[in-house]
């Protein structure tokens, strides 16, 4: 099994996560983080970090899709291992439904 990060992380992007992770395998993208299912090692310390409550494990039902999204960007996107800024707007799109739909981004974030 492994986590995966939900699109509860789009446009939220706190990164509490990425400071607790032990193997730091959380990558960056324009506007949500993923985790490399490869890399980690079901700890499960970041969940309850996650103020927007994106973390899952996979083990939940119908999470396939954010597994494999997943899986996919964590390949293309850069690592990320420290707490950046987050949105000035990240409070606006907490809880907000269809924010895949509405907001993904293919483009890589910048690291850190
Ligand atoms: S803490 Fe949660 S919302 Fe923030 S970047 Fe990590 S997974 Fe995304
Ligand atoms: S469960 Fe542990 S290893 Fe996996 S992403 Fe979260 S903190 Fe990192």
């Amino acid at each position: 099994m492994t986590y995966v990060v939900t699109d509860a992380c789009i446009r939220c992007k706190y990164m509490d996560c990425v400071e607790v992770c032990p193997v730091d395998c959380f990558y960056e993208g324009e506007n949500m983080l993923v985790i490399n299912p490869n890399e980690c090692i079901d700890c499960g310390v970041c969940e309850p970090e996650c103020p927007a409550e994106a973390i899952l494990p996979d083990t939940e039902n119908g999470l396939e899709k954010w597994l494999e999204l997943n899986s996919k960007y964590s390949a293309e996107w850069p690592n990320i291992t420290s707490k950046g800024a987050a949105p000035d707007d990240a409070e606006d799109h907490k809880g907000e439904e269809g924010k895949f739909e509405k907001y993904f981004s293919e483009k890589p974030g910048s690291g850190g």
